[in-house]
């Protein structure tokens, strides 16, 4: 980025509620149904057909509400908003606009600038501001042949009409690219942890617009914001949004203006490309449902559902880091999910030893689930059983080396570490008489080298450690082998 200018960013996140059936209807809500199977009169917009608010989606807004620190309002109001477009079948989509189910919240995450590697700089913790978040309903899905503007075939599926979703509007908090990247990641970990949204963002579940503008370091005054619809993974959003700063601000150092309008991104060219330019949102002619009564909810409806809120991903990394003394990367990574950081807790317990359990679920079990495509929940070792392995790791029972090849047959079998230790016949040898046996028939067999060691030729221990881990095919304890070796050496 120019050093002169910086970039003002906003977003707008759309997080379906992973509800059984949809908002206003008793219809699936689930997703990949046969196109259109999943609709009734209310969601495919029927006339004098009425919507029925689920009562699934207030606890799980609530829960996301909260879990994003946001001040929710006893009484909210749901609005019609008036836009026509095939897809949207009663012309108006139900959402809510001056009187919004949760208003004010914040989330204070770690972010960093990323090197050419995309390794991280520095992470430095930031508090963004979050405006809003809002309950509404989705529009069915358009699918073109080939590009809208140009497709000569269009099909409508109505089985996301009605589904839930949550609508997360930030403030225009965010100064760069990775900034925002960091914020969605967190945002999507947050609605994970809560229980609320399944985060995949390849089938729609969330969804991220942004709005950028760019000005003069230190100016006050924001720019004209274009505004990125439709970035539905990480590597778009970041990507997208370095593209539109680049764009904006050579538009204007060439003297140019930037417009308001809508863009997308087109992964295949590398840029945005403008879609329409922007409408204003009274455009929409927000006016309150009819259908609908105002959603109350109490101060202690919303006190039993905050009880039940899992420790959010924030809080759990930093007692991670603190109570396991991780590095900021290793407490990240560890709490990814929750299914993950349980995991590593289990571990811990299981083995009493939380670095090495660290080391070994950051490094093993990572490359062994990657390698198998496999989630932390489809994991065929349990907890205790890696527990067990580091365990017997860290008291010398096996070697770390051993430890790799037991693990991997683990992960293959689900057999356990003890099992699996017989079986391979991988047991280290740490009794001394054991290893002094071996040392002495090793010594013996090898009276030249014996000679010369004695004469001074220091460099042939090396030799003889190697001879004594072949001799005993590497299961002699190194430590006690390396002092046992000495003492006969230098008698
Ligand atoms: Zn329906």
């Amino acid at each position: 980025m120019d050093k002169d200018f910086e970039a003002v960013i906003g977003l707008e996140i759309h997080a379906q509620l992973k509800t059984r059936t949809k908002i206003f209807c008793t219809c699936s809500a689930i997703f990949g149904g046969e196109p259109n199977s999943d609709t009734c009169p209310v969601c495919l917009g029927l006339p004098g057909a009425l919507p029925v608010l689920n009562k699934e989606v207030v606890s799980m807004a609530t829960k996301a509400a909260l879990a994003l620190n946001l001040h929710i309002n006893h009484e909210s109001i749901f609005a019609r908003k008036n836009y026509f477009y095939p897809d949207l079948p009663k012309g108006y989509q139900i959402s809510q606009y001056d009187r919004p189910f949760s208003e004010r919240g914040w989330v204070e995450i770690p972010t960093s600038e990323r090197d050419e590697q995309g390794r991280a700089v520095e992470w430095k913790k930031k508090r963004f501001h979050i405006t809003r978040l809002h309950i509404e309903e989705d529009a069915g899905k358009s699918i073109h042949d080939g590009m809208p503007q140009s497709a000569t075939k269009s099909y409508v599926n109505l089985n996301r009409s009605g589904v839930p979703l949550v609508e997360i509007v930030s403030e225009p908090d965010f100064r760069s690219s990775w900034e925002a990247y960091d914020y969605v990641q967190y945002l999507r970990k947050t609605l994970l942890y809560a229980g609320v949204c399944d985060g995949n963002m390849e089938e729609g579940s969330l969804r991220c617009d942004a709005n950028v503008s760019v000005r003069l370091r230190g100016a006050e005054k924001f720019g004209t914001k274009a505004e990125i619809k439709n970035l539905n993974s990480f590597r778009f959003l970041q990507k997208a949004l370095d593209y539109e700063i680049d764009r904006q601000i050579k538009t204007i150092k060439e003297g140019g203006k930037i417009t308001q309008e809508t863009r997308l991104w087109n992964d295949k060219e590398g840029k945005t490309y403008v879609m329409r330019s922007k409408e204003e949102a009274h455009d929409y002619r927000y006016f309150p449902e009819p259908d609908l009564p105002p959603l109350t909810v109490s101060t202690q409806y919303i006190e039993d559902i905050s009880q039940h809120l899992p420790e959010l991903p924030e809080a759990r990394r930093e007692r991670l880091q603190h109570l396991y003394e991780l590095t900021m990367e290793e407490s990240m990574l560890l709490t990814q999910t929750k299914e993950m950081a349980d995991y590593y807790e289990q571990v811990t317990e299981a083995s009493g030893n939380a670095r090495l359990a660290a080391n070994w679920v950051l490094s093993e079990l990572l490359r062994e689930l990657k390698n198998a495509g496999k989630e932390i929940t489809e994991c065929p070792v349990t907890a205790r059983d890696f527990g067990d392995l580091v365990k017997l790791i860290a008291d010398n029972t096996i070697s770390g080396k051993m430890g790799k090849e037991v693990f991997e047959k683990m992960f293959q079998t689900g057999k356990s570490p003890q099992l699996l230790i017989e079986e391979l016949g991988l047991k280290q040898i740490t009794d001394p008489a054991e290893i002094e046996s071996i040392v002495k028939t090793v010594v013996a067999a090898n009276p030249k080298q014996f000679e010369q060691y004695k004469q001074g030729k220091q460099a042939l221990f090396g030799f003889f450690v190697g001879q004594v881990m072949k001799a005993s095919q590497g299961k002699v304890n190194p430590q006690l082998t390396n002092d046992i070796l000495k003492k006969i050496l230098d008698a």
